[in-house]
């Protein structure tokens, strides 16, 4: 699996498996297929409450600590220092693991100085509880004011599919060494049916949701596609074994854009 590098000796497999809304069987059948199937990337966090079945799916799998990279998120109402420190603990339990792979506060709290919360994760990651931490639905704004403080960051983990692209934070990203990740790389579903997708898919002779994530990690970008169909999780993670020429990078890059799917109750998009 191809890799993306984090920070020093901390590189990400730019393919990882979404467990949003995966509880339960379907979660524990799901990563199990997953990691089966030769993922060794999974996406989780502590509001998807299913650290349990992640953790468990993990241990029965018997892949090594090491080959693996787990992503998990902590709430953003938990990032106050200590609660940052008991969540990881808590973290660790739930998921029957000795570390984090990647820690990242899963929204913006504007109320929480973001020190208070990088000063608990830069402590975690002195004593090896987490090799590397970052954050998730942060705006060029944010990251400005995380800068602004001194405090570096390694990942963002954003909205990102065809009709939703994030080209200028991306850029930005670029420019100060962030990586991105893309949450929701197919859109949920809906990007499946763009005309642009279709039509390529049919030129490959690859899935849609193949021309996606190709064109993702293309970018440059990990994505983390979700499905809790064993077929769907092969073919996603097979969607890396050809090249899209550039002429079609461009092309899917020009797909009409649209408004963010997921709009909630706390974002701070608008601060
Ligand atoms: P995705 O864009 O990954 O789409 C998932 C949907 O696409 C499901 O309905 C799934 O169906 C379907 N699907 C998956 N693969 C295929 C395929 N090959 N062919 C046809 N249909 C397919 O949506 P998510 O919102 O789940 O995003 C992925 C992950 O990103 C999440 O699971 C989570 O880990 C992360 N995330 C992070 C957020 C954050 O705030 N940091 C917010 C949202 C997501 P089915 O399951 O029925 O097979």
């Amino acid at each position: 699996m191809k890799t993306f590098r984090l920070t020093d000796g901390v590189n990400i497999p730019a393919l990882g498996f979404g467990t949003w809304e995966l509880t339960g069987a379907d979660c524990s059948i799901g990563v199990a297929s997953a990691l089966e199937i030769g993922y060794r990337h999974i996406d989780t966090a502590d509001r998807y409450g299913n650290h349990h079945e992640v953790g468990q799916a993990i241990k029965n799998s018997g892949i090594a600590r090491e080959e693996l990279f787990i992503t998990t998120k902590v709430w953003h109402s938990d990032l106050e220092h200590p609660k940052v420190l008991e969540s990881v603990d808590r973290f660790l339990s739930e998921l029957q693991i000795p570390y984090i792979d990647l820690l990242l506060v899963h929204w913006p709290n504007h109320l929480i100085s973001i020190d208070e919360t990088f000063s608990a994760m830069a402590e975690l990651q002195a004593k090896g509880t987490i090799r590397a931490y970052g954050v998730s639905n942060f705006t060029i704004h944010h990251i400005e004011d995380v800068m602004a403080k001194g405090c570096q960051i390694v990942n963002n983990q954003v909205e990102l599919h065809p009709s939703f692209n994030q080209m200028e934070l991306k850029n930005y990203c670029d420019s100060k060494n962030i990586l991105v990740t893309a949450y929701s790389p197919l859109g949920r579903g809906a990007e499946l049916q763009n005309p642009t997708v279709v039509e390529l898919s049919q030129k490959y002779g690859v899935s849609p949701a193949q021309v996606i994530l190709n064109w993702i990690v293309s970018r440059g970008i990990v994505a983390i596609p979700k499905s809790k169909t064993p077929e769907r999780i092969k073919d996603n993670f097979n969607s890396l074994n050809w090249q899209m020429e550039p002429q079609d990078i461009d092309k899917m890059n020009a797909i009409p854009q649209s408004d963010r799917l997921l709009v909630t109750d706390w974002q701070e998009f608008d601060y």
